[in-house]
């Protein structure tokens, strides 16, 4: 039976739009459903409006700094409504170029919520649709904890909008969301608390680098409270009480949930099409992106495996040159380079050290030190770097970096290792100078072995 589509997909975020557009770029007659915002999380409600408070928040300290370099510069208050509304227009200006990046591309646009009828039907818009092949990329979305007062509190898509900046913040949890938010209210000029129940936040990431963060968090001011869980929020006043499940209490004025995404697959029908999602509601896809389903497809957040914006947008772009463009291929998520933009903020490539000496024995080059720029501006602010070498073969396996321009400079750092540099390759490129990137092709002494064999040491 011939269908309407020869490709439905199902979200217009990162990994969906791109997967649209260069699936009809080939030809493939393409349908595309979005019921929110155009661009996804990242656009709207993630990264880019991220990335854009965490800039207005080094404005202040940039200006404090400039005064170690002969600069007079009196800072007056920082205008948080101003700021909203240019990044409110910025966001405006970047869903219109998703929104005609498929109309060019000749894609049917529904602006309205699809669901699954059966295995090639969707419903949408008030109508029944059939199509070859259904690709699900509807991301996810914030949660709070289940906790009693929890709907006193903000989760990140608030914080966005938020009318005035709170003088106190309170923020719970200790992964991205949650330094990354500590690092724009603090720099904006809030109190901010942490609350995370780890002893040390990014669970996950190097022990050098969580333990860099924790410093510069407290450098930066904010009052962080490992081990600490809450239990219950109450409203006093106008103020919020947390209570913690050790007895501890902690007041704020706002209450900012960053505990973690959920896959988005509720209310979407998978059931009609025999999709299958694990417990958390992601659903299950093999490395070609395969459901379980034939010719249903999933990417992106909604299959809960590497959350990343460029993770999504190459799988999106693969999966359409493999059905449509004769060019079968998929997305190795072996050293994929990630950032969290906190202040300053921490870039990684590779196996942290923990687990890269849990396969075997790994040399490991650490370098910590001030960086130029703050020697005169008095700031206390200290970079790390480190790479971590696997002993018998040489090969950097990890790569990481709390400081300035980390993001940056990981970039590069990600091409040589996907090529598999040795720490000789690395040794024998020429620095930069004076930069802070050199540190990576300077670094001679080793720090330490750990590993398997450091016993053979
Ligand atoms: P994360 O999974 O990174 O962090 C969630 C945090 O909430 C962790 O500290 C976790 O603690 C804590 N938490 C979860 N459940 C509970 C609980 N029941 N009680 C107390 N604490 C709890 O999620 P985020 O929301 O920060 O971000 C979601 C994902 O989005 C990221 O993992 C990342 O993939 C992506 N992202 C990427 C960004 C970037 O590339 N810069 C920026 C923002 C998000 P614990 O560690 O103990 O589990």
């Amino acid at each position: 039976m011939k269908h309407e589509f020869d490709l439905f997909v199902i979200g217009g975020g990162s990994a969906g739009v791109r997967c649209a557009r260069i699936a009809a770029g080939h030809g493939a007659r393409v349908a595309i459903a979005e019921e929110r915002f155009w661009g996804g999380t990242c656009v709207n409600v993630g990264c880019v409006p991220k990335k854009l408070l965490v800039q207005a928040g080094e404005y202040g300290a940039w200006a404090d700094d400039a005064a170690g370099f002969g600069w007079t510069i009196k800072k007056g208050p920082h205008d948080w409504a101003k700021l909203i509304a240019a990044k409110d227009r910025e966001i405006g200006r970047l869903n219109g170029i998703y929104r005609r990046l498929l109309d060019n591309a000749g894609a049917t646009v529904f602006e309205a919520r699809a669901t699954f009828v059966d295995q090639h039907t969707l419903e949408v818009a008030g109508k029944r649709v059939t199509a070859e092949r259904i690709v699900i990329a509807t991301g996810g979305h914030p949660v709070r904890l289940d906790i009693p007062g929890a709907e006193l509190g903000i989760i990140s898509d608030d914080a966005f909008y938020l009318e005035t900046m709170p003088k106190r913040v309170a923020i719970i949890g200790g992964g991205y969301i949650a330094v990354e938010f500590a690092g724009i209210f603090a720099a904006l000029g809030a109190h901010v608390d942490l609350v995370y129940r780890q002893p040390l936040p990014l669970r996950g990431f190097d022990q050098d680098l969580r333990e860099g963060l924790a410093e510069a968090l407290k450098a930066n001011g904010i009052a962080q409270h490992p081990g600490c869980q809450p239990q219950r929020i109450d409203a006093v006043g106008d103020a919020r009480r947390i209570t913690m499940k050790n007895g501890h209490t902690l007041e704020t004025d706002l209450v900012f949930f960053a505990t973690g995404r959920k896959p988005h697959t509720e209310g979407l029908g998978l059931e009609r099409a025999g999709v299958a999602t694990n417990p958390v509601g992601a659903v299950i896809v093999d490395a070609q992106l395969r459901t379980n389903a034939p010719h249903i497809y999933a990417m992106g957040d909604v299959t809960d495996r590497l959350n990343l914006t460029p993770v999504a947008t190459a799988e999106g772009h693969a999966l359409a040159d493999s059905l449509f463009g004769r060019n079968p291929r998929h997305i190795s998520l072996e050293n994929v380079p990630t950032a969290v933009f906190s202040t300053p903020p921490i870039a990684t490539c590779g196996l942290p050290e923990e687990v890269a000496a849990a396969r075997g024995p790994v040399d490991v080059f650490v370098t910590h030190f001030t960086p130029m720029r703050h020697t005169m501006s008095g700031r206390n602010r200290r970079t790390m770097m480190k790479l971590v070498v696997d002993q018998k073969t040489q090969v950097v396996v990890g790569a990481h970096m709390l400081g300035e321009d980390a993001p940056e400079i990981m970039q590069g750092l990600a091409i040589a290792m996907i090529c598999g540099a040795t720490k000789a390759d690395f040794d024998r490129t020429i620095g930069i100078h004076p930069t802070a990137a050199e540190e990576y092709v300077t670094m001679r002494t080793r720090s330490r072995v750990t590993g398997a064999a450091q016993a053979a040491e």
